[in-house]
């Protein structure tokens, strides 16, 4: 296969950024987040920016047809052979079955779907004390992983900021969208038996090694 897949599937909280940017070290694959492409599109004020924003600014998902063409638009315009880690994506049904068929056209596979499993009190909390760097986008914690000086990154320097829709009542509202929508994609997974669920309460090296595990013991992720 020319295009291979892993989908990391989560609530928000469940370390899909995190852990995927250091699966994609370990592995060589690219990471591609939905969220930081829309984040970016937003920095930039292009057109797909300034449609994006009003959704994600009420927490509410973005339509699946712009979003659909957003991630396929990339994954054809990159190098072949392409292995991805798709972060935050699909998060609907549509989105699943939209992308099923361009894979199909495009002869890509996906490989596995780690689900990412967390209570919720565990994700509020990493939530509402998750910080980002407005300049190279490192996250950190203000108590699990604070940065050496309140509110400055220690890989550049720049200032620490709260995402907008990490704000408490955003917060309730992108779970409750999480939950309905991944019911759905959660079974639709299970049935083609490529869903491998992960408990990401742990250390992340933990869930990082279990990861890469199930990765190198199925030759899927090839
Ligand atoms: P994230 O960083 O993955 O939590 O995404 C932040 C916001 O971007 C979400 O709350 C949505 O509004 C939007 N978004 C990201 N990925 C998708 C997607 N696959 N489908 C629809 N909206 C998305």
């Amino acid at each position: 296969m020319s295009i291979t897949a892993i989908i990391f599937l989560g609530a928000p909280g469940a370390g899909k950024g995190t852990l995927a940017a250091e699966v994609a070290v370990a592995t060589g694959y690219e990471h591609l987040s939905t969220g930081d492409m829309l984040r970016e599109a937003i920095k930039q004020g292009t057109e797909l920016g300034r449609t994006a924003e009003l959704y994600i600014k009420q927490g509410n998902l973005v339509p699946d047809d712009t979003i659909v063409a957003m991630v396929v638009n990339h994954l054809r315009q990159g190098p072949l052979p392409g292995r991805y880690i798709l972060d935050g994506f699909p998060r609907t049904m549509r989105q699943a079955e939209l992308l099923d068929s361009h894979f199909q056209q495009m002869q890509a596979k996906l490989a596995f779907v780690f689900l990412l499993d967390v209570s919720r009190e565990v994700l509020f909390d990493r939530l509402t004390g998750r910080r980002v760097c407005r300049k190279c986008g490192a996250i950190y914690h203000v108590r699990n992983i604070p940065p050496k000086r309140a509110d400055i990154c220690d890989a550049c320097g720049s200032e620490l900021f709260q995402r907008p829709d990490d704000m408490p009542e955003v917060i309730l509202k992108r779970f409750d969208v999480f939950t309905k929508q991944t019911r759905d994609l959660i079974a639709f997974y299970e049935q083609q038996a490529i869903l491998m669920r992960v408990d990401s309460s742990r250390p992340k090296e933990q869930v990082v090694a279990e990861i890469l595990k199930i990765m190198a013991a199925e030759p899927r992720a090839d």
